[in-house]
C-alpha cells in the first residue's frame, strides 16, 4: 500500500479519476500506471529501499507541470521530479508513492548559450554528453565541467545538487555556477531567481548572475526536489583553453596522496586534481577484482593543466613539477610524476576515459549494484580517511575504491568510497558497510552530499537542533502540503 493511500486521497478522489485528470494534462500517450512502466522508477542502483510510484507523466511544457502542482496541491498527492534517476542516492525513489515528473524525456532544450557572459540557459533534461556536443560544435571557445557520471545524466540535476566536475578544481561545486532558476512553487507561480528577476517578461539574455540581490536561488539548491520544480537553469560556461596536458602522480601511502592534493590544488594552476587508488588503474585493463601486491604504488594523481598559449601551458607545468619535487622531498621520495598518456599507452587506452569525460565508466557497472558516500571533506583529514576507510573495504572483503578530488584551489576536498557489488547477494553486508564508512567520515567533519534517507536519519540526530528547525520551517513555507519529493531528509 502507497502513502498515496494513506494520506487518504484515494478516499477523496478515484484513483481513476487521477489517472483521466493527469491524461487530460499531459495526453495519453505521456502518462501511465502500468506497473512495467512504473517498476523502472522504484529502485536505483544504491541500497535504497525500493518503493513503487502510482502514476508517471511525462511533461513538455512549464503550463502542463503548473496544471499538475494545483491539482496535486488540491489532494496532497506526492510529486517526484525526475530527469534520469542517476544521483546515487536514492533520491526519485518515491517514498511515499505519488506521481514520478520524468523531465529528462522531452524538457531537454538547450534554450540559449550567451557566448559573451558563458552561460547556458537550460531545461532539466540537458544531458552532459548534449551540452558538450553542442558545445564543442556551435560554441568551440566555452566549455562545462563534465563529471564522472555518464554522458546521459543532466547538467541541471548535478547543479541542483551540488555535483563535481573536472573543472571543480579550480572552480568548486557545480552549485557555485548556477547563475539563476525558474521553478514553479507550490501554489503554481512561476518565479525567477537571479539577475534574470530584474524584468516582468522572462528573457533569454539576463541569466548572468545570482548576486548581489537576497539569494532565493539558495532555495532550491540541494534541496532534492523538494521545495519546488525547477523549469529553467542558467549554468556558467569557461573559457576552452587551446593547449592542455594530463600528468599522473604515482604515490605510495594515504598521507602523501592527501600531501598531493591539498598542495597542487593551493598553487592555483591546475584544473583539476583527483585520486583513485591504484586498484582502480588495473580495473581499466578488465580486472573485475584486482589486488595490490607488495610494493605496488597506493594511489594514483591524476592532474589536468591547460594554457591559453604553449608558453601559458608550459610555465604551469613547469610551476607544478616545482611544487611537486618540493613536496617529495618532504615526503621522502615516496612519489613520482609522469605523463598521464605514458601512462595510459602502459595501462591500455580504457585508462583514457578518466581523462576523456563525459564518458560511461565501465568498471563501476560490473554488477547491479553501485553506491558510495560522497562529502566534502576537509584536506587536513584525508590521510586518516583514507586509511580507516580502505582497511574498513578491506575487512568487508570488498574491492576498496576510493575517489578524491581537490575542490577550488583545496579550500576543501571531496571524499567517496564507492561500493560495486551484488545486490542479491551483498546487500545486508554493503548497507552495514556504508553506516561503518558514515560513522568514520562524520567523525571527521565530512559533510556528505547527495544524501540518501537513511543517511539523514543519522544526520538528524547529530547535528545543531536549530538548523532541523530552520530547515522544516522553511519546507513547511514552500510545501505546506508536503507534495515535493516528501520522506526526504526525515521531511
Ligand atoms: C557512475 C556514476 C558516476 C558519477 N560521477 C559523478 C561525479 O563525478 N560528479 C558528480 O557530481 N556526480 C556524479 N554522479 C552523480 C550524478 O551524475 C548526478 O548527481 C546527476 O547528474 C543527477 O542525476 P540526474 O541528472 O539523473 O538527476 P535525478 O537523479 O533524476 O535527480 C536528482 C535530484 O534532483 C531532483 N530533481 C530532478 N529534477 C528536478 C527539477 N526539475 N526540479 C527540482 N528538483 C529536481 C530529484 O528529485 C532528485 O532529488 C555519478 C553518477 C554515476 C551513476
Amino acid at each position: 500500500m502507497t502513502t498515496i493511500k494513506e494520506r487518504n486521497i484515494f478516499e477523496r478522489i478515484e484513483k481513476e479519476k487521477i489517472l483521466n485528470e493527469l491524461i487530460k494534462m499531459f495526453g495519453k500517450s505521456n502518462v501511465s500506471d502500468r506497473q512495467h512502466d512504473l517498476y523502472p522508477y522504484s529502485y536505483d542502483m544504491t541500497e535504497a529501499t525500493p518503493h513503487i510510484p502510482d502514476f508517471v507523466v511525462i511533461p513538455e511544457t512549464v503550463n502542463q507541470i503548473i496544471s499538475l502542482v494545483n491539482f496535486s496541491n488540491e489532494y496532497s498527492i506526492p510529486i517526484v521530479p525526475y530527469i534520469s534517476g542517476n544521483n546515487v542516492g536514492g533520491l526519485t525513489i518515491p517514498n511515499e508513492g505519488g506521481i514520478i515528473l520524468d523531465m529528462g524525456k522531452k524538457m531537454n532544450k538547450i534554450v540559449k548559450i550567451h557566448e559573451s557572459m558563458m552561460y547556458a540557459l537550460l531545461e532539466p533534461g540537458v544531458t552532459f554528453g548534449q551540452l558538450k556536443k553542442y558545445l564543442d560544435k556551435n560554441h568551440p571557445n566555452l566549455k562545462y565541467g563534465y563529471t564522472m557520471a555518464p554522458p546521459y545524466a543532466s547538467v541541471v540535476g548535478n547543479a541542483l545538487l551540488s555535483g563535481l566536475s573536472n573543472l571543480s578544481g579550480s572552480y568548486g561545486s557545480m552549485a557555485d555556477w548556477v547563475n539563476g532558476l525558474e521553478i514553479i512553487l507550490n501554489n503554481g507561480d512561476l518565479v525567477r531567481t537571479g539577475s534574470c528577476f530584474l524584468s516582468k517578461e522572462f528573457k533569454p539574455d539576463n541569466w548572468f548572475a545570482r548576486y548581489p540581490i537576497p539569494d532565493l536561488t539558495g532555495l532550491f539548491l540541494c534541496w532534492q526536489g523538494m521545495t519546488g520544480i525547477v523549469t529553467k537553469c542558467a549554468v556558467q560556461l569557461w573559457p576552452k583553453k587551446e593547449y592542455n596536458m594530463g600528468l599522473l602522480a604515482i604515490v605510495y601511502g594515504h598521507e602523501e596522496c592527501a600531501e598531493i592534493l591539498r598542495e597542487l590544488g593551493r598553487i592555483e594552476v591546475c584544473e583539476d586534481i583527483s585520486a583513485i587508488n591504484s586498484e582502480i588503474a588495473k580495473m581499466t585493463y578488465g580486472l573485475i577484482k584486482p589486488k595490490k601486491f607488495e610494493k605496488e604504488p597506493d594511489y594514483v594523481v591524476l592532474i589536468s593543466i591547460s594554457g591559453h598559449t604553449k608558453e601559458l601551458l608550459n610555465a604551469k607545468i613547469n610551476y607544478v613539477r616545482k611544487t611537486f619535487k618540493k613536496i617529495k622531498e618532504r615526503v621522502k621520495n615516496k612519489i613520482f610524476l609522469t605523463n598521464f598518456f605514458t601512462f595510459a599507452n602502459i595501462l591500455g587506452p580504457e585508462f583514457r576515459m578518466f581523462y576523456n569525460i563525459p564518458s560511461v565508466i565501465t568498471p563501476l557497472y560490473e554488477w547491479d549494484g553501485l553506491t558510495w558516500i560522497g562529502s566534502y571533506a576537509n584536506p587536513d583529514h584525508l590521510g586518516p580517511l583514507m586509511e580507516k576507510c580502505y582497511n574498513l573495504f578491506k575487512q568487508y572483503g570488498i574491492g576498496p575504491i576510493i575517489y578524491m578530488k581537490s575542490m577550488k584551489s583545496s579550500h576543501y576536498c571531496v571524499f567517496r568510497p564507492i561500493i560495486r557489488y551484488n545486490k542479491k547477494k551483498e546487500q545486508a553486508i554493503v548497507e552495514k558497510l556504508q553506516k561503518e564508512f558514515l560513522e568514520v567520515m562524520l567523525e571527521h567533519d565530512c559533510v556528505p552530499y547527495k544524501t540518501p534517507v537513511w543517511m539523514t536519519e543519522r544526520i538528524r540526530e547529530m547535528c545543531d537542533p536549530n538548523w532541523i528547525k530552520l530547515l522544516e520551517r522553511i519546507k513547511n513555507a514552500m510545501d505546506p502540503n508536503n507534495i515535493f519529493n516528501p520522506g526526504k531528509w526525515g521531511l
